[in-house]
């Protein structure tokens, strides 16, 4: 079957879905293919720290009641370094700007429901498999639904379809430069039902390795652990974890974690990865799909709506003004953003993580640049000011 619409979006995560919303409120219609059905996407476990940029945003698009509800505001961070804790205040050093904790989960359910409440049809267990005629004005998502094959005929194509999406491998090889880098260590995170010991994140360096303690929500904490690349799960029983965990997190003030059952455990590599054009003729890709980021500065997802913000806006500029300029500076205009994040994200994993051995020289430059976190209003501001998300770059 041949159906048509202005603009194909593949992918219902966060950048496809935001941009479903965004296109609405501007009248211009869009069809999002999702491969994966409702309850999966509804219940994927990701992401959980929102910049003031993206709550902003969904504040502005009227999605985020529940967000205001039940998402904990964070006015600091913790940073700790072989047992000595320095907080970061976001407010004094940022003018009042702060993140939000609320898992990326929450945040596809509130914008799926929105999506569907005003009209804009998401096809779950629609599975985009080719992106046809982009260098043409009408590009073709060619997808499968329930063992038949459609064709969705557009305008534009967003291909928000995450890092292993197709829309990436759907623009010319040498139309765009891969960046990767791949870091020596994994992470391995928990989700476990126990009180948060700590009401803002830590971030800590120890001789041991690196360990985060994070949180979902005022039951539920977020934790990890640095391990080896090829380290397995199953060497890791719960009491282990929750004894490292200890360690790691200790300071001078006898820190104490809150133990509880951990229903979620995994292991993460940790990778950077860009592309440095994000669109060809009439494709553009956004999110995931375009870079990832390590999770140690929490941006993935804030990346992922920082495209989208500028790609509705160019959007909205063409159909309304014919006007094509932002269209073209798009990648470049993303770029700024993308590049400051993986240099923080690279920052945050190379200040916290042991590279080196103890006492080594690394290690003593690690511990001097922490140290300076400590005696500089401007380091410190540095950081805070790439954590809670620049507003304009
Ligand atoms: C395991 C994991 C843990 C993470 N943890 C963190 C974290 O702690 N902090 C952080 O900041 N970031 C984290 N991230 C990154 C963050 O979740 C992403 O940056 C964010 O989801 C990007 O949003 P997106 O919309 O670009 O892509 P995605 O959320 O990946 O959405 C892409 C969507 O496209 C769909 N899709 C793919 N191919 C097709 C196809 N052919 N046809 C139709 N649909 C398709 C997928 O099913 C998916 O729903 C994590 C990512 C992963 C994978």
């Amino acid at each position: 079957m041949k159906i048509s619409t202005r603009i194909g979006i593949v992918g219902a995560g966060p950048a496809g879905l935001t941009l479903g919303l965004l296109l609405q409120r501007a009248g211009i219609d869009c069809i999002i293919l999702e491969h994966r059905s409702r309850e999966y996407v509804e219940n994927r476990t990701r992401a959980g720290l929102l910049e003031q940029n993206t709550v902003d945003l969904f504040n502005e698009l009227n999605v985020s009641g529940r967000l205001q509800r039940e998402g904990l505001q964070h006015h600091g961070v913790n940073l700790s370094f072989d047992g000595m804790r320095i907080r970061i205040p976001f407010d004094e050093l940022t003018g009042g700007r702060c993140i939000t904790i609320y898992g990326q989960q929450e945040v596809i359910k509130d914008l799926v429901k929105a999506n569907l409440e005003r009209g804009v049809p998401v096809y779950f267990e629609a599975d985009a498999t080719r992106i046809e005629d982009i260098g043409t004005n009408s590009p073709k998502i060619v997808y499968t639904q329930n063992n038949e094959t459609h064709v969705l005929e557009c305008d534009f194509v967003v291909g928000c379809d995450g890092y292993h999406g197709i829309s990436r491998s759907s623009m010319p090889k040498d139309s765009y430069s891969e960046f990767v880098k791949e870091y020596p260590f994994s992470w391995l995170g928990i989700l476990a039902n126990a009180t948060p010991a700590t009401d803002e994140l830590i971030y800590a360096y120890h001789e041991r390795g690196f360990a985060l303690h994070s949180l979902r929500s005022n039951k539920v904490s977020r934790l990890y652990l640095q391990v080896e690349n090829n380290e397995k799960l199953e060497n890791w029983s719960d009491e282990r974890i929750w004894d490292e965990l200890q360690i790691r997190l200790s300071d001078s003030g006898n820190f104490r974690v809150n133990r509880g059952e951990i229903f979620e455990k995994a292991i993460t590599p940790m990778r950077s990865f860009m592309i440095d054009n994000m669109q060809h003729g009439r494709l553009f890709i956004a999110g995931d799909a375009a870079h990832i980021v390590p999770p140690t500065g929490g941006k993935g997802l804030n990346l992922a709506v920082a495209d989208i913000r500028l790609l509705a806006e160019a959007m909205v500029t063409w159909f309304r003004k014919g006007n094509n300029d932002l269209l073209g500076s798009y990648s470049q205009d993303c770029l700024r953003r993308i590049w400051r994040a993986q240099d923080f994200s690279n920052f945050m994993t190379y200040l916290f993580h042991k590279q080196a051995p103890h006492g080594s020289f690394e290690y003593y430059l690690q511990r001097s640049r922490f140290n300076y976190i400590g005696q500089s209003k401007a380091q410190a501001t540095t950081i805070a000011e790439n954590y809670v998300g620049l507003k304009d770059i």
